[in-house]
């Protein structure tokens, strides 16, 4: 998923909960991108920096060089990174202790004679070394665009209703 995604979607949420904390929420936010910097690592991408332990490790130091907030706010971060990198092949949560990617593949489907779309969510176990097969993009997929698109236009009305 986009960095920005990453970024714009979990601090408009928290915006909204704690319009008291901007300033935090705002810098706090930078930790929502920080699991993708095992994209410069051969071989690493969505496993290294994509799961609990490491996510642990940054809320422990936060926590002790720092406060109780601001450690809760980086977890929120890392969290939201997680779950927005959940479609396939999904992101290796367990990591080290169980080496597979742990994804849902999300389809959107109608069935017939129903005009509702109906979200159909299938849950992908896949190998850690079965990823070295596949390249996939860092900063684009279906899901991500989407959600920009949605951001833009909920900030779009927002500043038109304000007018
Ligand atoms: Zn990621």
């Amino acid at each position: 998923m986009e960095p920005l995604v990453h970024i714009l979607l979990p601090a408009l949420i928290l915006l909204a909960f704690l319009p008291k904390y901007k300033k935090e929420v705002l810098l706090f936010s930078l930790f929502a991108i920080l699991p993708d910097f095992d994209t410069y690592i051969p071989h690493s991408h969505r496993i290294i920096f994509h799961n609990l332990l490491f996510i642990s490790i940054v809320v422990l130091i936060v926590y002790i060089i720092s406060n109780k907030f601001n450690a809760i706010l980086s977890s929120y971060y890392l969290l939201s990174h997680l779950i927005l990198d959940i479609e396939y092949p999904g992101t290796a949560f367990l990591y080290p202790f169980y080496n597979y990617f742990i994804g849902f593949k999300i389809k959107i489907i109608t069935i017939a004679g129903n005009l509702i779309p109906q979200f159909k969510f299938d849950m992908i176990i896949t190998p850690i070394i079965e990823s070295f097969k596949f390249t996939e993009s860092t900063y684009f997929g279906n899901i991500s665009v989407m959600f920009l698109v949605l951001i833009i236009l909920a900030i779009l009305i927002y500043y038109c209703k304000k007018q």
